[in-house]
């Protein structure tokens, strides 16, 4: 697991990064018909994570499941960029924005430039 999750998980789930929060549920029945590799499912009671997708095939699977779900269960607190750009509601650690950059000032000089240093000269010529 790459980071803590930020809610609280089921224990009837296998940990990973990929977890279903726990007393969310409303007996969908859904992540075991899209993903019945991933899920299983606890007879009129709940489904929960069997095992954590590893290949693209599956994560794609899990990443299908977070975008069918009803309640909001099913959550990701890995670092995986694919899965953080599919599902980023369903996130728990997305990635910090850059600092922006601050738009640029101007201020007006006294120094001569070389216009005014031009315009002196003639004026004197
Ligand atoms: S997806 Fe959520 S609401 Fe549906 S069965 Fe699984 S835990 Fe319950």
């Amino acid at each position: 697991m790459s980071n803590p999750p930020k809610f609280t998980p089921d224990l009837d789930s296998v940990p990973g990064d990929f977890y279903a929060r726990a007393d969310e549920c409303l007996a969908c029945g859904i992540p075991p018909h899209i993903a019945p590799s991933l899920f299983g499912w606890i007879e009129e009671k709940k489904c929960y994570w069997k095992r954590q997708p590893e290949t693209d095939e599956e994560i794609a699977l899990a990443i299908r499941v977070l975008q069918s779900q009803e309640s909001d269960c099913h959550r990701y607190c890995g670092n995986d960029p694919r899965i953080l750009s599919s599902v980023p509601e369903f996130c728990d650690y997305l990635p910090s924005k850059p600092a922006p950059v601050p738009d640029p000032t101007f201020h007006l000089t006294e120094q001569p430039t070389f216009i005014s240093r031009l315009l002196a000269w003639l004026r004197r010529a």
